[in-house]
């Protein structure tokens, strides 16, 4: 059976059409996950690739023939006229332009005769509320209304639709809401008679920001004037405006860079859909990461992580049935009803709806651990057996929260499929896993990792490099020793690389270091350095580097070792720590 198809298009227009990538990264993620093929159509910008939009197609053009197409055919209907009269035009190309050069081609504007093809808005206006109007075409839901008010103060002139060129071997030079139309319809396929529009409209999702709004008004018209149906959806979310602590507004890519994109991701998603715009301070930013994301979501995961490494050696027990209490059972009825409501309330665009169902699984989850308490269940004893279901049962919750995550925050959902050792499973991390309780493989090894959100202290002067900033824990985590250098020679494949010797007073250690500009080998023999002693190890060229040497830049840019006082003994513990 060939997969199901579905097209989803952000049109351009203002700052809210940037925001809507997310809620269509959302649903081009779960449509993926569903097994659909997904092409996600918008203007390539900065912003999709902050955010690692998913699914982007770039190209964005309309086929000349389907433009012909719809002129004609719009005549035909009686929708379309056309009238001779002056326009000002790009000489190259026919698009009619008002400024001095075309901002399509870069061609001259002149002053010219023309056929102009004007559309009959008004012809259409009526109908266009019943259009709307029907159930589930506008979404949200919520959002109707407001999308309906606004057709309703929308002017019903006549509007140009395309100019006939004279020269060039387009025949019509659609404006810009026409020529984004086409580019919609040939996308899904429209006029190549093949059946494969038929199947590929009902499934195709226009989010339109509200600044474009006079877009929609307009393709409602045509396709009445056509009879062309309804497509999957016309999407319109609410803008989010944010500000920082001196009540400016700020861009979420800053945000995004000072945060991380997945913790800005979710603030607009957990949003609850208003018809007016939301605002958020960066106090209420911070105190929704810390609250949703450091302390719900990130310390289950950790305290998850920490019992299994802690009471089960890192390895995901073995559940036994006859343990199992009435706790277990509503755990597992929470989870497999998670996926269900994720997908239903993404494909309504009901995105906050969508999060609170996985919030919920979280809080239960927390909650489970909490009555159950772990840490009571003293390992090796009898309650060994029971031990072992309660830290199954929390593993494979956090399986099915991760992969719900997957459309919402696709980074934290794989960091956390990776500390469950299930990433790249496709197995256990597919939308389809969810419909059954008890997948996760016993035995599976964990991984602990950093903390997924850290939490961000408020008042820090403001938008800053929070990303920058490290635990004291995580410093604690790295050993520094002063080391003497027993050998230095140059790599040769490498310039100004020397392989390194070092000598802690208790082993030897292989080190690449790229100083030999400031400091050839014959100067540093013997010398004493700074060693961070215990990082994994790697290999480049055949040579082991089996740590770092802290290094510091000259003037020159030349990267320098830190050099220790002779008279140092070696093994010496360095630390920021007292
Ligand atoms: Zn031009």
């Amino acid at each position: 059976m060939p997969k199901k198809q579905a097209n989803i298009w952000v049109m351009p227009g203002g700052p809210t059409s940037e925001w809507q990538q997310l809620p269509a990264d959302a649903l081009a993620r779960l449509k993926g996950l569903l097994g659909w093929d997904v092409k996600l159509y918008l203007a390539p910008a900065e912003f999709a690739r902050v955010f690692k939009i998913g699914f982007a197609e770039e190209g964005y053009s309309g086929s000349a023939s389907v433009v012909s197409h719809l002129v004609t055919r719009l005549q035909q209907a009686g929708a379309v006229y056309k009238r001779t009269s002056h326009f000002t035009v790009c000489e190259d190309c026919g698009y009619p332009d008002s400024t001095q050069l075309c901002k399509k081609c870069g061609g001259k504007i002149i002053s010219a005769e023309r056929e102009g093809y004007y559309f009959r808005v008004d012809k259409y206006s009526e109908r266009i509320h019943e259009f709307l109007g029907s159930d589930n075409l506008v979404l949200p839901r919520l959002q109707q209304a407001y999308v309906l008010n606004n057709i309703n103060t929308m002017p019903i002139d006549d509007y140009l639709i395309a100019i006939k060129i004279s020269r060039a071997k387009q025949e019509f030079m659609p404006t810009d809401c026409l020529g984004a139309l086409a580019a919609v319809l040939s996308g899904s396929g429209y006029s190549v008679d093949d059946g494969g529009f038929q199947r590929l409209w009902p499934n195709t999702y226009l989010f339109f920001p509200r600044e474009s709004l006079n877009y929609m008004y307009f393709w409602c018209s045509v396709f009445l004037a056509l009879s062309i149906p309804q497509p999957g959806g016309f999407v319109c979310h609410s803008g989010i405006k944010l500000l920082d602590q001196r009540q400016q507004e700020v861009s979420p890519l800053l945000l995004a860079q000072n945060y991380s994109p997945d913790s800005i991701r979710y603030l607009l998603l957990a949003t609850k859909a208003t018809i007016e715009e939301n605002t958020y301070s960066e106090d209420q930013v911070i105190h929704r990461i810390n609250h949703d994301l450091a302390n719900e979501l990130g310390n289950l995961v950790t305290r998850v992580i920490s019992l299994v490494s802690h009471f089960a050696d890192g390895m995901v027990p073995s559940p036994n049935i006859l343990t199992r209490q009435n706790a277990d059972l509503e755990l597992r009825e929470r989870a497999l009803d998670t996926p269900g409501k994720v997908e239903k309330y993404i494909s309504s665009q009901e995105l906050s709806q969508a999060i609170k169902a996985i919030k919920n699984l979280i809080g239960v989850t927390n909650r489970f651990i909490v009555s159950t308490a772990p840490w009571q269940l003293a390992p090796g004893g009898n309650q060994q057996e029971r031990l072992n279901t309660v830290l199954y049962n929390i593993c494979e919750s956090l399986r099915f929260i991760a992969v719900s995550l997957k459309p919402i925050m696709p980074k934290a959902a794989q960091r956390i499929m990776e500390q469950l050792g299930i990433d790249g499973n496709n197995e256990l991390s597919s939308w389809s896993s969810l419909g059954q309780w008890g997948l996760l493989p016993v035995d599976s090894k964990i991984s602990p990792q950093s903390v997924l959100f850290p939490r961000i202290i408020p008042g820090y002067g403001g938008i800053g490099p929070y990303q920058d900033l490290i635990h004291r824990e995580e410093l604690a985590r790295i050993n520094m020793v002063v080391a003497r250098v027993l050998s230095a020679e140059l790599v040769a494949e490498f310039e100004g690389l020397l392989h390194l010797i070092l000598y802690d007073g208790r082993q030897r250690y292989s080190v690449l270091a790229p100083v030999a500009r400031s400091s050839p080998p014959g100067f540093l023999q013997g010398k004493k350095v700074v060693l961070l002693s215990n990082l994994m190890p790697s290999e480049t060229e055949g040579l082991k580097n089996e740590g770092e040497i802290l290094v510091l830049e000259t003037e020159a840019g030349d990267l320098k070792p830190v050099f220790i006082d002779d008279d140092i003994p070696e093994g010496s513990e360095v630390s920021c720590l007292n």
